[in-house]
C-alpha cells in the first residue's frame, strides 16, 4: 500500500476531510483528521496493519504496545499481521501504565504503534512504558506522521502517511481572512 492508497482509504471513509474546520480545541485547520473513521471498518484496519508491518517486519519485534485508545485497534492490526501479541497502556491517575496482566520481560523486542503522530509526546511515553518493564523498544510506527518528531524518538520510526496538518488561532485563520465559511467537523450538514 502506497501513501497515497492509504490517504484514498482515509478520504473514503471521512478520516480526512479537507475544508475549513472549527476543531475541538478551538483551533482552524483547512483539514481535518480522524482516523477512527477509517478503523472502524475492519478491512480497513488490517490493510493499514499489514502495511505498517511490512515497513518494521526487519526490526524482528516480538510484541506490539500501544497506548490506548486512539493506537489499541492499529497495534491490534500490526500485531496480527506480523504475528506478534498486540498490547497496549493506558492512562492510570494520568500516567500510562500496563494493567490488565499486561507484562513485558527482558529479551522483548516491542514496537510502539499509534495511529497519528503528532508531537511524539504520546510515543515517547509508551516507550518508557515498555523500557520500565524491561523490555527493548526497537521501533515505532504510526499510519500518519502530522509532524517532524520522528527523528527525536531515539528509535526507527516508520509512518504510512505524512501529512501536515497546520491549525491557526481563530484571529489569525487565513482560511477566514478568505471569508470562508467555517465546519465543525462531525456536525450534520
Ligand atoms: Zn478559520
Amino acid at each position: 500500500m502506497t501513501s497515497h492508497d492509504a490517504l484514498d482509504l482515509f478520504r473514503q471513509s471521512g478520516a480526512l476531510l479537507e475544508g475549513h474546520f472549527r476543531l475541538s480545541s478551538g483551533l482552524h485547520s483547512a483539514r481535518y483528521l480522524q482516523s477512527a473513521l477509517v478503523l472502524q471498518h475492519p478491512d480497513h484496519a488490517t490493510a493499514l496493519g499489514a502495511a505498517i508491518a511490512d515497513l518494521v517486519r526487519h526490526l524482528n519485534a516480538n510484541l506490539v504496545l500501544s497506548p490506548a485508545l486512539g493506537g489499541i485497534v492499529i497495534g491490534h492490526e500490526v500485531g496480527r499481521a506480523l504475528g506478534v501479541r498486540a498490547i497496549f497502556a493506558e492512562r492510570q491517575d494520568g500516567k500510562l501504565t500496563l494493567r490488565r496482566g499486561f507484562a513485558m520481560a527482558p529479551g522483548d523486542r516491542a514496537i510502539v504503534v499509534e495511529d497519528v503522530i503528532t508531537t511524539g509526546g504520546s510515543t515517547r511515553e509508551t516507550i518508557d512504558v515498555a523500557t520500565a518493564a524491561g523490555a527493548q523498544v526497537v521501533g515505532a510506527a504510526s499510519i500518519i506522521d502530522r509532524g517532524d518528531e520522528g527523528a527525536r524518538l531515539g528509535v526507527e520510526f516508520v509512518a504510512l502517511v505524512k501529512l501536515q496538518v497546520p491549525t491557526y488561532a481563530p484571529d489569525a485563520c487565513p482560511l477566514c481572512a478568505q471569508g470562508n465559511p467555517i465546519v465543525k467537523p462531525g456536525s450534520r450538514a
